[in-house]
């Protein structure tokens, strides 16, 4: 029967850290009692040590959950006895004061508040002189609020007792001799859930204070009968206590005194139960026998979780396991995997392709700066139709006007434009890859990936940028052009033309659209060409004579007849007519036999000579940007995924990793649950063997 006890216990903690549900319990003896009635008492005498928190201001707090489990004698150099807190990790603790402290310290944690809280403190206690039992501890009932307490603070106390004294447990009211029984709280409260005591043990402490008459005839239970009896006990002596007595040793001295002095009350002839020993052993028994009436109800409710739990994991699962480890792994790999798929967008063609775009930008640039708002450019067009002039015939200032142009290009800091774009372009494919799935879940992993890729490129930046610039270095003193790239880049330019041409078509159109139709916009192209007409005479005015200036202002008057982000827009109607015309014209140079002629038209066709030189800067720079960038990158990137994203976590925090992504949780917490269940179950089976036939309690009067 004694290895049944403690194998339920073992079971009732495991049904414990399954669920809170009350399906799923299996009785504990739950100790209640008025403050002073001399509760910690009786439960340091069964302990056999002091370790409850002493205090005068309600140093109980929380409930705690007391397992006393039997060993046998220490053959080693294990301690003999020792406490432990399993949720806290201490490990064996054998000096009961420190149990004490840390029992002190977690009550005080309860900010004052709230004054009790519900959340249980686990303890466990081994010795070879305790039973195997379980008992819970709960803040004693108190008569008046204090001052310090809050007003609700009895009700609080009263419904976390009630919620424990519940079924299945057993409950062990303790009240003091020395106070009539008809005012003890405890018993109150155990009447109100167990009318005819058949679970509640009472404890009459204090038994030294009463005369033996008086003593006995409480115990005796005639006036509040409880089918599971009284216990009469002394745990306190008056007198001194030795200094190197044991709390055991000073208990039985203590009862020695009072129950043998009173033999005549309390004797063996009598049936009345008096000491902590008989105590202890009644706890045992009752507690047995409870456990064992229990044993079929909650086999058969574990039985039904199990069911459901192993169904669900089928269902949702397919029977899948997964381990916090394999999540991270997986996780891991997976990281490595769309990384790797990414990085097909960072082939050398890809990068080219964008870095020509880029530096396309930059020759249109380039050519509106010098050639677009060159009044001389339709003398140029011009030039490139007429099959007469050679290319030496052409005026030098076209010949400067292409090296500058060409200069302004090779010189544009084409070295960090290009390789920020490139870095920009990783920066933002990782900074994708840190916010989507898993990895939105894992916040700080998220924030450790952007951290090293991105000291990873800061790294590179400087180094690749210097590389390239240099590397592009000749193309700033001299540019070759073959016929066949010229033809190349002439049809480009071409495109590039074609784009612009729909570009500022689509602006008139949207400009005409917003002032309101074609002819309006005419109206209002011809009204800001007066006015910059006559902002021109007036200029001329007040060159050649200084002192009109302010006669003139004066003069002006505003006119109001468009408002103002109209007149902005005929500007901006007019700029982009303006650059219609110039494109078109390029457009039909370019087209010109003469611009199709090859390489010596460079002055004539400045757009496919500039397009060339994009091209080749695009071309080198992909190539030292692939070597000390991306080369780098994809190196170092994985490396440090392996080194530096999930490396140094423990067990403990691999788990809290996985528990971060809602679906592993959830995954996780449905397979523990069955695990634990198919535990408890095996558990459970194995004691049927065990089981006795019939266990009963006898009832004592
Ligand atoms: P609790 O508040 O219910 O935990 O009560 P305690 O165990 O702290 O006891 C309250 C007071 O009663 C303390 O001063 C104890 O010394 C005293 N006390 C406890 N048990 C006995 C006993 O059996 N005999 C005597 N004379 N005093 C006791």
């Amino acid at each position: 029967l004694m290895h049944l006890t403690r194998k339920l216990i073992e079971i009732r903690s495991m049904l414990l850290s399954i669920d809170q549900s009350d399906a799923l319990k299996l009785p504990s003896i739950v100790v209640i009692g008025s403050q002073s009635s001399g509760k910690s008492s009786v439960l340091e005498a069964i302990v056999g040590h002091e370790f409850l928190p002493k205090g005068n201001n309600m140093v109980t707090r929380r409930p705690i959950e007391l397992t006393l489990i039997h060993t046998p004698q220490a053959n080693g150099n294990d301690p003999e006895e020792y406490g432990e807190f399993p949720m806290l990790g201490l490990g064996k603790i054998s000096d009961f004061s420190k149990i004490q402290k840390t029992l002190t310290d977690l009550n005080l944690a309860v900010p004052a508040s709230e004054a009790v809280s519900n959340d249980p403190i686990d303890l466990r206690i081994y010795s070879p002189r305790v039973p195997d039992l379980t008992l819970i501890d709960l803040p004693g009932y108190i008569q008046i609020a204090s001052m310090d307490q809050p007003e609700s603070l009895k009700e609080k106390i009263a419904s976390l007792c009630e919620r424990y004294i519940r079924e299945p447990n057993i409950v062990l009211a303790v009240c003091a001799a020395d106070v009539d029984l008809a005012n003890s709280p405890a018993l109150r409260a155990s009447r109100k859930v167990d009318p005819l005591g058949l679970r509640t043990i009472g404890v009459i402490t204090k038994m030294d204070l009463v005369p033996p008459e008086q003593g006995a005839s409480i115990l005796s239970g005639n006036r509040y009968p409880l089918h599971l009896g009284y216990v009469g006990v002394v745990c306190k002596t008056s007198g001194i206590r030795g200094s190197r007595e044991s709390t055991t040793a000073m208990v039985q001295r203590g009862e020695n005194d009072y129950f043998g002095s009173h033999r005549q009350y309390f004797g063996s002839t009598s049936s009345l139960m008096v000491g902590t020993d008989t105590l202890r052993k009644r706890l045992m028994e009752v507690l047995e026998s409870s456990m064992a009436s229990s044993l079929h109800g909650i086999t058969n409710a574990v039985q039904l979780e199990l069911e459901e739990a192993q169904y669900q994991f089928k269902v949702q699962y397919n029977d899948r396991r997964i381990t916090a480890e394999s999540y991270v792994a997986e996780t891991v790999d997976l990281l490595k995997a769309r990384f790797k798929e990414f990085t097909t967008q960072f082939r050398k063609p890809h990068v080219r392709a964008k870095l020509k775009e880029m530096l396309d930008d930059k020759v249109m640039d380039v050519l509106e700066q010098l050639y677009w708002t060159d009044k001389r450019v339709p003398e140029l067009s011009s030039l490139a139709a007429d099959p007469r002039v050679k290319p030496e015939d052409v005026e030098p200032y076209w010949r400067y006007k292409l090296e500058a142009a060409s200069s302004l290009l090779t010189k544009s800091g084409v070295g960090r434009d290009s390789t920020l774009l490139v870095a920009d372009g990783l920066r933002t494919l990782i900074d994708s890859i840190a916010a989507g799935e898993p990895f939105n879940h894992h916040p700080r992993a998220s924030e450790r990936l952007i951290e090293f890729s991105h000291a990873i490129l800061r790294d590179r930046i400087g180094v690749t940028s210097d590389q390239v610039e240099n590397c592009i270095k000749p193309y700033k003193y001299e540019i070759e052009v073959e016929p066949r790239e010229w033809d190349s880049g002439r049809n480009e330019s071409l495109t590039l033309y074609e784009k612009e041409l729909v570009q500022c078509e689509e602006r008139l159109k949207e400009i005409r659209k917003r002032v309101g139709g074609g002819r309006r916009l005419n109206g209002l192209v011809v009204y800001v060409k007066e006015l910059e007409a006559k902002e021109r005479e007036r200029k001329q005015r007040v060159l050649v004579n200084p002192e009109a200036e302010n006669e003139e202002s004066a003069s002006v008057v505003e006119d109001y007849r468009y408002p103002p982000a109209q007149i902005l827009d005929a500007r901006h109607a007019m700029m982009y007519g303006n650059r219609l015309g110039v494109l078109k014209l390029r457009l039909a140079a370019l087209k010109s036999k003469r611009c199709k002629g090859g390489p010596e038209n460079d002055v004539l066709c400045p757009e496919a000579f500039l397009s060339v030189v994009a091209d080749k800067l695009a071309y080198t720079s992909a190539m030292f940007i692939n070597i000390e960038l991306l080369d780098h990158f994809f190196y170092q990137f994985p490396r440090e995924i392996d080194s530096r994203l999930l490396y140094d976590l423990d067990r403990r925090e691999i788990v809290e990793f996985a528990r971060e992504n809602p679906v592993v949780k959830k995954h996780l917490d449905l397979q523990e649950r069955k695990d634990k269940l198919e535990e408890v179950m095996k558990q459970l089976n194995s004691l049927a063997t065990l089981r006795p036939e019939s266990v009963q309690t006898t009832p004592r009067r």
